[in-house]
């Protein structure tokens, strides 16, 4: 629907009519340019990239290329965990610059992207678990960063759903929340940034995959598409699953594997908890959607894949680890599963800078935990984009830092694959 036509009268007339005078969110762009810069991968990274481009740094010869529909990547795919509280100081600046721009995103882009910080729960299982947390915690406030240790009285008060038994497959010895983390509405993310990008004249080109890139000598200006060429000052890669893929395009090896990652939710329920509850030990993840479906996952597949399906064990695992943390979820009916291609690089954290040819950047290496930075990471891409610099944030996330020692070791902030 397009910006400002919004009235309760259009509204009821939209729910008589089934919404057939609703005029399109965002336009459907042709191939044009030159462009200035060139976005490619249509998903929350990519259409927020494109966004702060045009809205910050005055860029408008922007265009966004998406191989499918806007969304149909992993920001439509994922559990819509927002949160900053990681173990590395770089990404905690990273995502916590990003969580404060969560706080104020829908007023931003004049639309609805249901953040709801309902709070993020670490769950401890035993001494050692909480030690872990309280360090975690005690960093994370160091960074200025809101973290809370709780003990197990407060986390049974907090999670009733919880088995809080003494005899529990997994006792639970209490947790570290975060009260300003919680979930999005995945989809709204994608569309409320093309609508806001499209109305600052961004060209958002869906179906028009990326097959190649156009070479000035050692120069990229600009790609090869099913569509025809396109030219632009600047071409900007934020495909996550597929970034080797894209990469390898222009010859370039990443220290990426692309690892499918899935999630299932159960049939929708009457409220049964507030918060999000994720268990590191136990690598299982769950909560529930506005919609009441429970909404939970656990490790990528240990196997590279570009396969939007996942392997079935990963699957009963985490559902088999959060019916013990929650009994009451055996009693669902799980209604639908499904998986994404998670780019997961070798230290567990994102690359955000140049690629060694000119023109040529990259944003990606996202692994399982990208969506919560879609903002943030938007940002500072256009950061980097318009300006030729790295932003102080996002600096130390270059992709030479593999070459030259310095990683920042992130692997197993969440579930991990096993085979690293
Ligand atoms: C099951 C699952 C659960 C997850 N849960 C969470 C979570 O709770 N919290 C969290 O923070 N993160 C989570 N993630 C990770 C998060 O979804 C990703 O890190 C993030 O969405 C990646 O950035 P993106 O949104 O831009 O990617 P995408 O939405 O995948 O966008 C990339 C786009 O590039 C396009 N593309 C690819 N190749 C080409 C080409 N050659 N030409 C043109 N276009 C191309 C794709 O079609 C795609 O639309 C989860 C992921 C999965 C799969």
């Amino acid at each position: 629907m397009g910006a400002g036509r919004y009235s309760a009268l259009s509204l009821l007339r939209g729910a008589i009519t089934g919404h057939r005078h609703w005029g399109r969110a965002w336009r459907a762009a042709e191939p044009g340019g030159p462009y200035d810069v060139i976005v490619i991968g249509g998903g929350g990274h990519g259409l927020a990239t494109a966004y702060y481009l045009a809205k910050e740094h005055g860029v408008r010869r922007v265009a966004v290329v998406e191989k499918g529909y806007i969304g149909g990547g992993n920001t439509g795919r994922n559990t819509t965990i927002v949160r900053s509280n990681y173990r590395q100081p770089q990404l905690q600046r990273l995502l916590d610059y990003s969580l404060k721009l969560w706080h104020g995103l829908s007023d931003d882009l004049n639309y609805n992207v249901m953040f709801s910080p309902r709070g993020a729960l670490f769950l401890g299982h035993s001494d050692a678990d909480m030690v872990k947390l309280a360090e975690r915690g005690d960093a994370l406030i160091a960074m200025g960063i809101d973290a809370e240790l709780m003990d197990r009285d407060a986390v049974a008060r907090l999670v009733p759903l919880l088995d809080m038994g003494r005899d529990a497959r997994w006792p639970i010895e209490g947790g570290l929340i975060q009260r300003r983390g919680g979930t999005a509405r995945h989809d709204a993310v994608a569309w409320g940034f093309a609508r806001a990008a499209d109305s600052l004249g961004v060209d958002i080109i869906e179906n028009c995959e990326v097959t190649g890139f156009l070479r000035d000598g050692g120069r990229v200006t600009g790609v090869r598409t099913t569509r025809g060429d396109i030219a632009a000052g600047r071409t900007a890669i934020c495909v996550a699953g597929n970034s080797g893929h894209v990469a390898g395009l222009a010859g370039i090896k990443l220290p990426i594997e692309s690892h499918t990652l899935q999630a299932w939710v159960t049939e929708p329920v009457k409220p049964m908890i507030d918060t999000v509850v994720m268990s590191q030990t136990l690598h299982c993840y769950f909560s529930q959607s506005d919609k009441g479906g429970m909404v939970g996952g656990g490790d990528p597949d240990f196997f590279p894949s570009y396969a939007q399906r996942g392997a079935p064990m990963r699957l009963e695992d985490s559902i088999a680890q959060s019916i013990a943390l929650a009994p009451a979820l055996s009693r669902l009916r799980m209604v639908r599963s499904w998986a994404g291609v998670t780019d997961m690089s070798f230290d567990g954290s994102p690359i955000i800078g140049e690629m060694p040819l000119d023109g040529l950047y990259i944003n990606g290496g996202w692994c399982y935990g990208g969506f919560k930075a879609t903002p943030g990471s938007g940002r500072l891409y256009a950061h980097l984009l318009a300006t030729g610099e790295s932003h102080p944030i996002a600096a130390p996330f270059d992709l030479a830092r593999f070459a030259q020692g310095r990683t920042i070791d992130e692997t197993g902030s969440g579930p991990m694959p096993q085979s690293r």
